[in-house]
């Protein structure tokens, strides 16, 4: 019961890494808050959730809407008197060559995997800021931190979010709260389904443990970084990708 108690809000979280993240945090004995825009994901999470005995909000909401980021983040208060973890783990791709690129996929992509990350943390920072603690985690991606074919625009969010990442740790961390990044690898979830299985292929035999990752390998980075055990760790980037960037 790393989490016992805490209050964690995982945004993205009825899918993939978030679903498996709002999972593992709940048996660890957090309260979850789920922000995910598919509802009908979010609704089977809520009754997973519920089953194990966990107090458990979902909001229906765009991490690119400030305004329902607001009011979350006030529900949030107003239901648990708290906000101890804050995962910005909502994300997409719109991939593309850079000269096919259109502008709607280049501006969507940033609003959400970087301006999302910016609207919840710095709707959820005063609230951590009044308790005198808390932690926030971004998911940054092995794309930030070496590029990739067709992903200007998923590169250039997820290298962005690592530089948040360490503004954040330096202007929050003097008022005791910690901010970290993970940086998967290719994970398997429907993010990675829309690529083509020899990409998937190549990308598994450059990994030195030789296989993709599971959602299960970035949630446990992620109740680690989250838990008290990582409590001198700060503004660091955690790749999770089975030694894929070395
Ligand atoms: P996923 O399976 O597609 O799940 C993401 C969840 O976030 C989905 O439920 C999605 O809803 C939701 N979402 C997307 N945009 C949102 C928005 N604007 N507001 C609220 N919810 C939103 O993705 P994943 O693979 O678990 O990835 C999670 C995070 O890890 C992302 O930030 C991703 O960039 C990062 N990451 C993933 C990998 C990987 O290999 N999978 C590797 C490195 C980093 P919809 O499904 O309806 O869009």
């Amino acid at each position: 019961m790393r989490l016992k108690d805490k209050v964690a809000i995982i945004t993205g979280g009825a899918k993939g890494i978030g679903e498996e993240t709002s999972l593992l945090f709940a048996k660890e004995g957090a309260k979850v808050v789920i922000v995910d825009y598919d509802e009908e994901a979010g609704k089977s999470v809520v009754k997973k959730l519920e089953e194990l005995g966990t107090e458990v909000l979902f909001f229906e909401a765009d991490v690119t809407d400030r305004e329902s980021i607001q009011q979350i983040t006030v529900k949030t208060k107003e239901k648990f008197g708290r906000i101890d973890i804050l995962i910005n783990n909502a994300g997409i791709t719109a991939d593309a060559f850079l000269t096919k690129m259109s502008e709607e996929q280049w501006d969507r992509v940033i609003a959400v995997n970087l301006k999302g990350v910016y609207n919840c943390t710095q709707a959820v920072a005063p609230v951590m800021l009044e308790q005198g603690s808390g932690v926030i985690l971004n998911a940054s991606s092995v794309v930030g931190i070496y590029g990739n074919i067709g992903q200007t625009n998923y590169a250039a969010t997820k290298a962005g979010v690592i530089g948040m990442t360490k503004s954040w740790a330096k202007e929050l961390g003097p008022k005791g709260i910690r901010v970290n990044a993970v940086a998967p690898g290719f994970i398997v979830t429907d993010m990675t389904a829309k690529v083509p299985e020899k990409v998937l292929e190549f990308m598994r035999s450059k990994t030195p443990l030789g296989r993709l990752g599971q959602p299960r390998d970035v949630a446990a980075a992620y109740l680690f970084l989250a838990s008290d055990e990582a409590s001198f760790i700060n503004g660091q980037v955690l790749g999770v990708d089975g030694g894929l960037v070395i």
